[in-house]
C-alpha cells in the first residue's frame, strides 16, 4: 500500500539529494525517458520538456519524453521548446534505465506506460498533488507547490543546470497554467520569483499568454456556445453552496469539427458563475466514457470528491473518469458534495 502525501508534505534534504544523486549516477550514459500524465495539460508538457532540456543541458543523449494515448500535442503547447524530444507511446523505450515522471498523481495517470515503472532501474517522481499516491523509487512530491516546474525547477538548479529562455518557456507555461495565470491562491511570492528568473531569461509572456490562454478557432466558439447553453444550476447541491455543470459530448465536437483537447478551456467560464462553490463540466471520453473536471471557490475539497470516485487532484481542482450517462455522473458527484466541505 501507497499513502497520500499530506497536502502540505515537501521534499526533504534527503530527498533532493536522493533524486541528485540517481540523475547523476544513471543519466550521463543511459536512457532516459521522462513521462507525463494522459491528456497532457501545460504543466505535464511544460515542466517535463523544460527538465528534458535541462538533461541535454547536462550532456545527456539519449533522451526520450513521451505520454500515453493518443500521440497529439493540443495546439496551445504545439509551439513549446524541446517538442522534438517527444516519441509516441509505441516508441518509449520498455526498459529505460531512468524513469522521470512529471505531473503524476497516480499511476492510473500513466496508462499504458504504467509497466515501464517496473521495467526501469529507477523512478524518480516530481509531482504537486496532495492526491499523488506514493509511487516511485525517488519522490519529489510539494504539496504546497503552484505547479510540477516549481519542483522541476528545483532539481535543475540542484544539478546546476542554469536557465535558459527554451528551458524557462516550458516551466513558464506549465507556472502560467497551473497558477491560471498568476490568479489562484498558490500563487505566492515564491511563484512570482521564480516567474521573475524565467521572464529575466528573455521570453515573451504577452506571446505566451496568447498563445495558451488567448487563441481559439472559431468553431471551438461555437462549440463552446452550445455546450454552455445547457448549463445546469443546481443551488442546493453541496449543503446550499451549489454546483454548477454541463456536459460536452463526442458529436458535439464532430459537429463543430473540434479536437477534445479544446474543451480543457471550458471549465474557465463555468467557473466563474457567482451563485455557487463548485463548477463541473463533463466530457465524453467514449461511449459511456466521461473526463470529469471539478473546480471548488473554497466550500468544498473536490480532490476529496475526485478520489473517492476514482480520480484525483487539489482541493480546488480534481477530476477523476465517469460512466454512464452526463446526469448519472452528475447525481454520482452531488451525492459525495455533502461529505466533503472544508
Ligand atoms: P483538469 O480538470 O483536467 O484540469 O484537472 C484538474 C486536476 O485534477 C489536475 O491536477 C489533474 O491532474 C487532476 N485530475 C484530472 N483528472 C484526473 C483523473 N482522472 N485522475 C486523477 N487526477 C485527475
Ligand atoms: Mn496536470
Ligand atoms: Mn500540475
Amino acid at each position: 500500500m501507497t499513502e497520500a502525501v499530506a497536502a502540505s508534505a515537501t521534499p526533504t534534504a534527503a530527498d533532493w539529494s536522493a533524486a541528485v544523486s540517481t540523475i547523476r549516477e544513471l543519466a550521463p550514459t543511459g536512457r532516459v525517458l521522462l513521462i507525463c500524465h494522459v491528456n497532457p495539460d501545460g504543466d505535464a508538457l511544460g515542466s517535463m520538456l523544460g527538465f528534458a532540456l535541462g538533461l541535454r543541458r547536462l550532456g545527456v543523449t539519449r533522451l526520450q519524453a513521451t505520454f500515453a494515448g493518443e500521440f497529439e500535442i493540443p495546439e496551445p503547447y504545439a509551439g513549446l521548446p524541446g517538442l522534438d524530444l517527444l516519441v509516441p507511446e509505441e516508441q518509449a523505450w520498455r526498459d529505460p534505465d531512468l524513469l522521470l515522471i512529471f505531473d503524476v498523481a497516480a499511476e492510473s495517470r500513466l496508462g499504458g506506460l504504467v509497466d515501464r515503472l517496473a521495467a526501469a532501474r529507477a523512478t524518480v517522481v516530481l509531482d504537486h498533488h496532495a492526491s499523488n499516491t506514493g509511487f516511485g523509487t525517488v519522490k519529489l512530491v510539494d504539496g504546497a507547490a503552484a505547479a510540477t516546474s516549481v519542483v522541476a525547477e528545483g532539481l535543475l538548479q540542484r544539478l546546476d543546470v542554469p536557465l535558459d529562455v527554451e528551458i524557462a518557456e516550458c516551466l513558464y507555461v506549465a507556472l502560467a497554467t497551473d497558477t491560471g495565470s498568476f490568479r489562484f491562491d498558490m500563487t505566492t511570492p515564491q511563484v512570482h520569483e521564480m516567474a521573475a528568473r524565467l521572464i529575466a531569461t528573455g521570453l515573451r509572456p504577452g506571446d505566451i499568454s496568447r498563445r495558451i490562454f488567448d487563441s481559439r478557432p472559431f468553431g471551438a466558439m461555437k462549440l463552446f456556445a452550445d455546450v454552455l447553453g445547457r448549463a445546469q444550476l443546481d443551488p442546493t447541491a453541496a449543503a446550499g453552496h451549489g454546483m454548477v455543470w454541463t456536459y460536452a459530448t463526442l458529436e458535439d465536437l464532430a459537429r463543430h469539427g473540434q479536437r477534445p483537447y479544446v474543451l480543457d478551456a471550458l471549465i474557465d467560464p463555468v467557473r466563474c458563475v457567482a451563485e455557487v462553490d463548485v463548477s463541473m463540466v463533463v466530457k465524453e471520453l467514449a461511449d459511456g466514457v466521461w473526463a470529469v473536471s471539478m473546480r471548488s471557490k473554497g466550500a468544498v475539497d473536490v480532490s476529496a470528491v475526485a478520489v473517492a470516485l476514482g480520480g484525483g487532484g487539489h482541493r480546488l481542482a480534481a477530476g477523476f473518469t465517469g460512466h454512464g450517462s452526463p446526469g448519472d455522473v452528475a447525481v454520482a458527484v452531488r451525492d459525495k458534495l455533502d461529505n466533503h466541505l472544508i
